[in-house]
């Protein structure tokens, strides 16, 4: 049994809750524990709205433990460290994504794997070491060990760079360890919402040549003129699909509704590799015919480990890459969220935490 969080700690904070499936959001005074030998507070200023959120807060997953606040794409000021923190000081800008702790043993921690630790603790929705629930960044402060904490880079924007915590990780870890970097080759980017959009500045960066695959033909002037990709594939227009037959080295798969791969796979060369990072919430069928004939591989990813996590925030910095989003106030969350469900916004909405009443 979780301990209460609204009487038990010594921290009062206040952050938005979703209390029931209906995932309607209203202020939710809660408390986070004191500041330990390891542990790093933060003042929350933004925090990027993921589709996980909302998936979260209608319980769209039935693993929703109510009140739940969500928010892992969390971005802030330190404001106490301490005694044994050495990496961070009060007033330094820090960034925390999709997890807060993991078991550091384990094989995968060992290897800066933690995001594959079988016993790590997400930011919100988990039962933190000392019994407590895990609250995310949709509130005022959180306190984290020193660990799990990521330097925000000086030249990276607060409120654009959040979404890189989560929706930027998901891209970047499997380009980086499927060997889809190589300059020159050719990656495709399947859907392009909060993961897609990123994955095309990033590949971009790479230097590879990239085309979206989209449903929408609405979408290509935009993906061409403002975030840069070379071409643009309706995938719902066969003639065009069938001219793009095997010329991609790689593709990324940012769906999250339940789709044929076989088309995808069919746009791969020979050794092509697709990587899925959405997560349709049904099976997806596995065309063996398309894989063994051209030695296709089809791999899977989440997000990334602490290290490489920093890795892929310096590396956006240094090629000004962050997220195009809508900036909302922590009172349109309902809205947001609405609006999320329909795909209606470009690319991420990011709440403005520091200049929202939250009560
Ligand atoms: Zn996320
Ligand atoms: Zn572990």
């Amino acid at each position: 049994m979780a301990k209460s969080p609204e009487t038990e700690q010594p921290q009062k904070a206040i952050g938005w809750a979703a209390r029931d499936n209906t995932g309607t959001f209203s202020p939710f005074h809660f408390s986070r524990r004191e500041t330990g030998a390891d542990d790093v507070t933060i003042k929350i200023l933004f925090c990027g709205i993921c589709h996980s959120d909302l998936h979260c807060a209608r319980n769209e997953w039935g693993v929703t433990n109510y009140p739940i606040v969500p928010g892992h794409e969390i971005v802030g000021t330190v404001t106490k460290v301490g005694n044994n923190v050495s990496k961070f000081k009060e007033g330094d800008k820090v960034g925390v994504g999709v997890l807060v702790a993991s078991c550091q043993k384990c094989e995968s921690c060992q290897q800066g794997l933690e995001n594959y630790c079988p016993n790590m603790i997400l930011t919100y929705n988990s039962i933190d070491r000392d019994g407590t629930k895990t609250y995310g960044g949709y509130s005022d402060l959180i306190v984290v060990d020193q660990h799990y904490v990521l330097r925000f880079p000086d030249n990276m924007p607060l409120d654009a760079g959040a979404p890189l915590l989560c929706a930027g990780i998901t891209v970047y870890s499997p380009m980086k360890y499927y060997g889809m970097t190589e300059p020159g080759k050719h990656l495709g980017v399947a859907g392009l919402g909060g993961l897609g959009h990123v994955a095309v500045k990033i590949g971009k960066a790479f230097g590879l040549k990239v085309t979206v695959i989209s449903t929408s033909p609405k979408k290509e002037s935009e993906a061409i003129s403002k975030l840069g990709a070379d071409a643009f594939l309706v995938s719902s227009d066969p003639a065009k699909v069938k001219a793009a037959m095997g010329t991609m080295d790689y593709i990324i798969d940012t769906v999250s509704a339940v789709h044929s791969l076989a088309p995808l796979l069919g746009l791969l060369k020979v050794n092509g590799k697709l990587v899925t990072v959405g997560l349709p919430e049904k099976p997806l069928e596995v065309p063996i015919f398309a894989l063994v004939g051209a030695r296709r591989l089809v791999g899977g990813s989440n997000v990334g480990g602490m290290k490489e996590t920093q890795e892929m925030l310096d590396f956006c910095a240094k090629h000004n890459i962050a997220a195009d989003i809508e900036l909302v106030r922590m009172d349109q969350i309902n809205t947001a969220m609405e609006r999320l469900a329909k795909s209606d916004v470009k690319y991420r909405f990011v709440i403005d935490v520091g200049n929202s009443k939250l009560q």
